[in-house]
């Protein structure tokens, strides 16, 4: 029986001369395994169906912790705008790599919610860097490594927060201050901000460039410290930055 299944192709792996097995996060079964059989083949129709990042409607032989096999797909977006962009092609390499380490870890549903409102949003052309740091930030709970964004991380008091550190990973009050790294006071709100936006309802933010930068340098630490996940498109992706800083 063929099944339906809304999703998008994170990976893939030569199987064959001419077939391949590709990963397919779906909306209603996480990551699902699929032998694609002869669509290397020029002539099979299903051959560009089948391309890492397609977004669609694929129908299955579907078997559960198996390999399912492929029938048909039905293309949902083709992402235009992001495959004409090499610096946002590097943005969703890296945040497919990092989705696929992530359900690795953690296969809960609400995953795929955010990461494809984040591939929608990234194709409508809002702001790559920002889309990227909301997706990483709401990611830290999945990989069980959660900020504290409510109290003092070592008082629990609500009030008189002054920072945000990447060694504890939550808020620090004034009684408490050592000497940890101040980050702005703007970036501690938009921080929390990131945390809490529902990322489908994105329509225009506005964020200074150097508060934006500030935001991705401690996610960048954090993720370092806390996540054991490393990623090699995370290096391309600072590199293609770098050219266009
Ligand atoms: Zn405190």
């Amino acid at each position: 029986m063929i099944e339906k299944f809304e999703g998008i192709i994170i990976n893939e792996t030569p199987y064959g001369d001419n077939s391949k097995i590709i990963n397919i996060l779906t909306k209603e079964k996480g990551l699902v395994g699929v032998l694609c059989n002869n669509v290397k083949s020029i002539k099979n129709p299903l051959r560009t169906k089948t391309l890492k990042f397609t977004y669609g409607y694929f129908h299955l032989y579907y078997h559960p912790n198996k390999l399912s096999k492929l029938a048909d797909v039905d293309i949902i977006d083709n992402l235009k705008n992001i495959r004409n962009d090499i610096e946002l092609i590097s943005y969703m390499s890296y945040i497919t790599d990092l989705t696929y380490q992530v359900i690795k870890q953690n296969d809960d549903s609400n995953i795929y919610n955010i990461f494809i409102s984040t591939i929608l949003k990234m194709n409508e052309k809002q702001n790559p860097l920002i889309l990227t740091n909301i997706l990483e930030l709401k990611y830290l709970d999945y990989l069980g490594v959660g900020l504290n964004l409510t109290s003092c991380i070592k008082c629990g008091s609500k009030k008189n927060i002054v920072t945000l550190d990447p060694d504890e990973g939550g808020y620090i009050c004034q009684d408490c201050y050592t000497n940890e790294k101040l980050l702005s006071p703007k970036c501690i709100k938009l921080i929390r901000m990131y945390y809490l936006i529902d990322i489908s309802s994105i329509s225009n933010i506005n964020i200074k460039k150097e508060t934006a930068n500030e935001i991705n340098y401690f996610l960048d630490k954090y993720y370092e410290r806390y996540t054991g996940v490393y990623l090699k498109s995370k290096d391309f992706l600072k590199k293609i930055n770098s050219l266009t800083a």
